[in-house]
């Protein structure tokens, strides 16, 4: 169990304006584990049917895989999350699909040197006797690019924007914002607005300014995942840390050696992507071919 505590702060009376925008995101916590299968996970095994080939990557251009030239094998694509949709039934499941899964080439890739993600929509029931074994990475790959197995236990909070909130509304809620932090200590930004960490729908964990993608068929897409590399930073310590994790995370802290409960809270998944940013994954829920995007970046 894992739960992110309200805090002292009543938004909705604090900051009235931003109620239109509350968004609930799913946390998935994910924590080191021994996921099997047929579970949700972040970077564990997935259900794949076992005569359908696993998906590899040779990578656009000679520069994007290291090492890479004629006659390298391709690179297989790694796990990075199976959700069921008794697990997280917000998710945006085709009819009759009830399992997401996410993969990705470790690799760096452009437009934003990070892996570029797949994603598949899958009916369990279709998918008949299933591979007992998930292919081995590349050797070259960067272990930081593939994640960790970790089980979930997804938590639902309510989200408001942050850099997704428009410039009137901030003005609206400026002064607000000012007195709450100065009279509490609670800041708007870090503290009530948007989680930090792996999770599904609500508001990207962006740190730069927004970039949605557009499909092709002119919507923009829906967030449907943020793969962050931490769970959460120094700042987002006063609220975003799980109560039930608190106790481990006593005396924590950049200098505490690496033997201390809190590194493994902070980055179950051992990802680093870029520096300690997040991939935002998008669908288009519109187009029947479900077209999907993604985003990067960091602080
Ligand atoms: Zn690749
Ligand atoms: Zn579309």
């Amino acid at each position: 169990m894992h739960t992110t505590p309200l805090g002292p702060i009543d938004v909705p009376r604090e900051f009235p304006a931003v109620v239109p925008y509350a968004r609930t995101t799913v946390r998935l916590h994910p924590r080191a584990g021994a996921p099997t299968s047929d579970q949700s996970s972040i970077g564990g095994p997935l259900l794949w049917p076992a005569d359908e080939p696993w998906p590899t990557c040779d990578g656009p251009s000679a520069d994007d895989h290291y090492r890479d030239g004629p006659g390298e094998p391709e690179a297989p694509l790694v796990p990075v999350a199976q959700l069921l949709v008794e697990d997280v039934p917000e998710l945006p499941f085709p009819d009759g699909m009830d399992v997401l899964q996410v993969l990705w080439c470790p690799f760096d890739h452009e437009p934003f040197d990070v892996p570029r993600p797949q994603l598949r929509w899958r009916r369990r029931a279709d998918i008949g006797a299933s591979r007992s074994q998930m292919p081995v990475p590349d050797v070259e790959s960067d272990p930081r690019r593939v994640p960790k197995p970790c089980v979930i236990d997804p938590e639902r909070v309510i989200e408001y924007p942050a850099h997704d909130l428009p410039r009137s509304v901030w003005l609206q809620i400026g002064e607000a914002v000012q007195r709450v932090k100065r009279a509490t200590g609670w800041d708007y930004e870090a503290d009530l607005a948007v989680a930090p960490g792996i999770k599904v729908g609500g508001y990207p964990g962006w740190t730069q300014a927004p970039q949605w993608p557009q499909c092709t068929c002119g919507i923009t897409m829906e967030h449907v995942l943020t793969v962050a590399s931490w769970e959460f930073d120094r700042r987002d310590a006063q609220r975003w840390i799980p109560a039930e994790d608190r106790p481990a995370m006593a005396d924590w802290g950049w200098e505490t050696p690496d033997d201390h409960p809190w590194r493994d809270l902070q980055s179950p998944t051992g990802l680093m992507l870029g520096d300690a940013g997040g991939i935002y994954l998008f669908v288009c829920t519109t187009c029947p071919t479900r077209p999907i995007d993604y985003r990067f970046d960091c602080g």
